[in-house]
């Protein structure tokens, strides 16, 4: 049991890598509060973590509703030792075809939330803590029409080592795990029926040196080692998870003859 007597915070823990990740933790033995907007996927989370969980519904984007989420973890399980601030969502925005509306609404879920889910957890920290932000291999890789996304991600790697720096004295460590294109539930507005997300996964596929998506377990593998005192001297760094689409990408399918 590598997270034993730890308490930790996912948000955006009813889905995908947040949802992977919150059940690696509860059989790692940690007690875990998962938050996101949908009240069925939170339930249906609930019911399948068990008794070391607990699942509440709070935007991320709501300072407020994120404030009463830590109080309501802290209160039910004690101090957080671990953070994952993973909520995120998607978004096009081209340019010449992008409102503001649209720009800001990708900044606001993923970057300003994400410091205001920081923010709104330090004082509620054990000294020693660990929190991890999710970024994304799209802050360097220049995907066209992903302007604000790329920002957002690139935003979150900026602002870990300004937060590892303010929380060192603590002992707190902040990492950054990046992955590359994951098969969760992010890509069904993309790839909507099942035929669209073959293509899609195909496609994508071949740009990986690797040759596939990653899993969501493999990001959450990635987590867990972050989260754990097997990383006890890990700080402000960020861990690629992306079968080598930044490190290598000439390795690439695409690229052999
Ligand atoms: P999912 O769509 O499966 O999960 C996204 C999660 O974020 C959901 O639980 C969703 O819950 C939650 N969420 C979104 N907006 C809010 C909000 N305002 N308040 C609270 N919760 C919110 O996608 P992934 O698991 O793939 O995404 C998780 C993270 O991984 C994201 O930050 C994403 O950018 C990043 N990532 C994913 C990649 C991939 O290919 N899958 C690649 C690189 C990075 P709800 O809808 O209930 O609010």
């Amino acid at each position: 049991m590598r997270l034993a007597n730890k308490t930790a915070l996912i948000t955006g823990g009813n889905s995908g890598i947040g949802l992977a990740t919150a059940r690696l933790f509860v059989a790692e033995g940690a007690k875990v509060t998962v938050t996101g907007r949908n009240q069925a996927t939170l339930v249906a989370a609930a019911k399948e973590l068990g008794p070391n969980a607990l699942a509440i519904v709070a935007d991320a984007t709501d300072i407020a509703a994120t404030e009463r989420a830590v109080e309501r973890a802290v209160e039910k399980f004690g101090k957080l030792d671990i953070v994952f601030a993973n909520a995120g969502i998607p978004g096009s925005t081209p340019l010449g075809g992008t409102s503001l509306e649209a720009f800001e609404s990708v900044i606001r879920t993923n970057i300003t939330a994400v410091f205001f889910t920081v923010q709104a957890a330090v004082p509620h920290l054990n000294d020693g803590a660990s929190i991890i932000l999710n970024g994304s291999v799209i802050s360097v890789l220049g995907n066209p029409g992903y302007a604000a996304y790329a920002a957002s991600k690139a935003g979150v790697r900026a602002m870990a080592r300004v937060m590892a720096s303010e929380l060192s004295p603590r002992r707190v460590r902040v990492n950054v795990v990046s992955p590359g294109a994951a098969r969760t539930p992010i890509w069904n507005g993309a790839a909507p029926t099942p035929e669209a997300y073959a293509a899609l996964d195909n496609r994508i596929s071949r740009s990986i040196p690797l040759g596939r998506l990653g899993e969501a377990d493999e990001i959450a593998r990635t987590v867990l080692f972050l989260a754990s005192d097997d990383a006890s001297n890990v700080q402000a760094a960020e861990i690629f998870v992306d079968g080598g689409s930044t490190g290598s990408p000439a390795g690439a399918p695409i690229y052999r003859g």
